[in-house]
């Protein structure tokens, strides 16, 4: 962290300025008439992109909920190993991973082979693969999730604070939006009403360049733009509780999946504190027409059956901290913005929907909370470089264009797990015997462990994420999913570090430079030709789209990454671009240097499987997706790449080091 690139601050880094527009629009109780952006509802989407934009002070944002405050105890608590790299960016994985339970392994439970009426432990596995996160999966309460984004708002530049007790009535959307220079308009008309005692009923009238519905699966800004949650309803109903319990299950602090012979089934995860555990308890089928608010289900209901489940072993519950019920069906819209598919080469979206509000999943796959962020911090980067002129608005398109396929192949995921969770399981020995063989669920769940991880998003092809024509220089490095991680060493210090960990959600594009064989002291290596063009040329991405007067990293900020080892390579050797003057002094930046780590298993010329002899240039999006794999020379391509979508500034000399100062 460079906490003194402007000059010497005391007191907490980790508390930006507060920025001159903060102070022109503090003290005000009524929301203001006219925002860039407004986001409703402070669920897991909402505070994922309202965290995203309060890091640029430039952005008029507000989010808006319509409960009296933050929510107090959470039913979401299953975080994935992606989503943990992506709360890395933010700058708060490390407080969720002190604060959380790690899901290190899951067992399996079903009745055993004579006395099918007990339960017995079939498997016991690690949660996930090797290798397949620098991070675990977490189970943490929802409520810690919320409070670690509010925060950060809070200490950002904006000082965001939601405004609650505001229901969102419905909005109206300018037809002037089609013409081509909206983006620098308000289009959209949004009618708030106030719920709170002092104002009850008052109308608020605001009106926004962008507004994105994170209001859930009954979703006001959907039907507002006309879309539609297509698909199934739920036909079983889930009993879900926090308990203490007095327990002989010998695998209660552990995540455990239990099929019984004929009392339903039970998925237990513990919490992160030591004694509270959460069950998921299946409940009786619904008869046909019938809905969870027809049943009378009761806590008691939930912990009989929980005791039938988990027989032979005693299971008392002392206390229950807080239960639900719920049915939950896998449902889908058909886009997640409001341009029709007919009209997309027409015009620009200016609303959107992410979340629950776009698609709904089972809780069983632990995914509504964690695809909820990922698309909000897949919209948040798009819309700040919009809205900051730096991209041209086609990029918006891309937000539905990548997210609704990524919603409707993880729904198939969890339609198909969903039906392997509810099946009975089948009585091995008896060959009549219908339902799940456990074994198989077994395999089905470990063969899924990257769908559950959340690594396995892939975007296709876009205007963001090339065609993978040189995907052979860095084969695990896949153009289209999210860049995978690993150790390396900074050169300047000799410190170890994830090179993933240089992304942050600061909406910068990353261009990471990975040497080949050459001596990079030579004066034609590859990276000294590669930082001659980035400084010199006409052509170059960062002397095109970097503001004058701006850090030379504003926009793209390149590393390089060597395969010497930290010792073998001169710091004051390197070319002077990858030691920038930075900040009010023009201090120079040493974090641009890497070098492999040699340790055995680290190198990550190796783990990534990047060509040794020809070396590459992996182009990383703010949302820490790989955007493009090319050759060290591939200046046209990089500058084509990037021609696409972003807006020039200006093509002037950059000043970046004592030389050209
Ligand atoms: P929500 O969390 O629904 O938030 C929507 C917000 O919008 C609310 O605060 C609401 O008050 C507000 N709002 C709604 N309408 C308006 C309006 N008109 N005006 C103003 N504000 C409005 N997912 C996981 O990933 N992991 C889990 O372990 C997990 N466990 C679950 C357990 C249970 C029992 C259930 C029911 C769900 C679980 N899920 C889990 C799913 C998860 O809860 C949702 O997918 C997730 O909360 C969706 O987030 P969201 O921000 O889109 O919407």
């Amino acid at each position: 962290m460079q906490s003194h690139l402007n000059g010497f601050r005391i007191g907490n880094p980790e508390i930006s300025k507060p920025s001159e527009q903060y102070h022109a629009s503090s003290n005000s109780d009524t929301l203001p008439n006219e925002v860039d952006v407004l986001i409703v509802g402070c669920g897991p989407a909402g505070l994922t992109l309202a965290a995203q934009l309060a890091a640029f002070p430039d952005i008029k944002t507000r989010i808006v909920d319509q409960k009296s405050g933050p929510l107090l105890v959470g039913q979401v608590d299953g975080i994935a190993c992606h989503t943990v790299e992506m709360f890395e960016s933010y700058g708060f994985n490390e407080q969720v991973l002190k604060e959380a339970y790690w899901v290190n392994e899951t067992t399996f439970w079903k009745p055993e082979a004579i006395q099918r009426k007990n339960i017995v432990r079939s498997d016991r596995i690690q949660n996930a693969e090797d290798g397949l996160s620098e991070f675990p999966h977490v189970i943490l309460d929802q409520a810690c999730v919320r409070d670690f984004f509010l925060e950060l708002m809070r200490h950002s530049p904006s000082r965001l604070e939601p405004d609650y007790s505001r229901r969102m009535l419905d909005l109206l959307i300018d037809p002037a939006v089609n013409s081509e220079d909206y983006v620098s308009t308000y289009p959209v008309i949004a009618r708030i009403e106030r719920l709170d005692p002092s104002h009850e009923g008052q109308i608020e009238m605001v009106k926004a360049r962008y507004v994105v519905g994170c209001d859930g699966a009954h979703s006001t800004v959907r039907k507002s733009i006309g879309r539609i949650l297509r698909g199934d309803s739920a036909k079983q109903a889930w009993g879900v509780m926090d308990i203490l319990a007095d327990t002989d299950f010998p695998a209660i602090h552990l995540k455990s999946t239990i099929h019984s012979a004929n009392k339903g089934n039970a998925l237990i995860v513990p919490r992160g504190d030591g004694d509270m555990v959460r069950l998921y308890i299946e409940l009786d089928k619904f008869k046909e027409g019938e809905r969870l608010s027809n049943r009378d289900i009761t806590p008691d209901h939930i912990v009989a059956a929980a005791q039938q489940i988990l027989q032979p072993y005693t299971f008392e519950v002392k206390e229950i901290a807080w239960w639900t019920a719920y049915e939950i069906g896998q449902r889908l819209c058909d886009k997640f913005d409001d341009v029709p598919k007919n009209a997309i080469d027409k015009r620009f979206p200016c609303v959107f929907i992410a979340g629950d509000a776009s698609h709904t999943q089972s809780p069983k796959t632990c995914h509504g909370m964690n695809v909820s962020m990922q698309d909000a911090f897949n919209l948040g980067w798009k819309l700040a470089a919009v809205i900051q002129g730096r991209c041209a608005p086609r990029l918006l398109h891309t937000y539905s264009l990548e997210r609704r396929p990524v919603a409707e192949e993880l729904i198939g995921f969890d339609c198909e797990f969903a039906k392997m969770c509810s099946a009975p399981p089948q009585d091995v020995g008896n060959a009549d015997s219908e339902g799940i063989d456990p074994a198989e669920f077994q395999k089905y769940f470990v063969k899924q462990g990257r769908f559950m991880a959340g690594t396995a998003t892939h975007y296709n092809p876009s205007i963001i994420s090339a065609e993978p024509t040189h995907q052979h220089l860095a084969q695990e490095l896949i153009i289209g999913m999210r860049f995978h991680s690993s150790p390396v060493i900074r050169l300047a210090d000799a410190q170890p570090v994830h090179l993933g960990h240089t992304i942050k959600a600061d909406g910068r594009w990353r261009l990471f430079a990975f040497s080949s064989a050459d001596d990079p002291a030579a004066p034609s290596s590859g990276i000294r030709n590669l930082c001659e063009f980035l400084a010199e040329s006409s052509d170059s991405p960062i002397r095109q789209y970097t503001p004058r007067g701006a850090d030379i990293d504003s926009v793209i900020d390149v590393r390089v990454i060597f395969q010497q080892g930290h010792r073998e390579l001169v710091l004051e050797k390197m070319p002077a671009f990858l030691i920038p003057k930075k900040g009010f002094y023009g201090l120079l930046d040493y974090e641009k240097i890497f070098c492999a780590d040699l340790k055995c298993g680290n190198d990550i010329f190796e783990t990534r499987k990047i060509n040794r002899k020809l070396g590459c240039m992996v182009v990383v999006r703010p949302d820490q997706y790989i955007a493009h794999v090319l050759p060290l020379d591939g200046y046209a391509a990089l500058k084509e790449f990037f021609d696409a979508f972003m807006i020039k500034i200006a093509c002037q000399p950059i000043s970046f080091s004592k030389e050209t100062t």
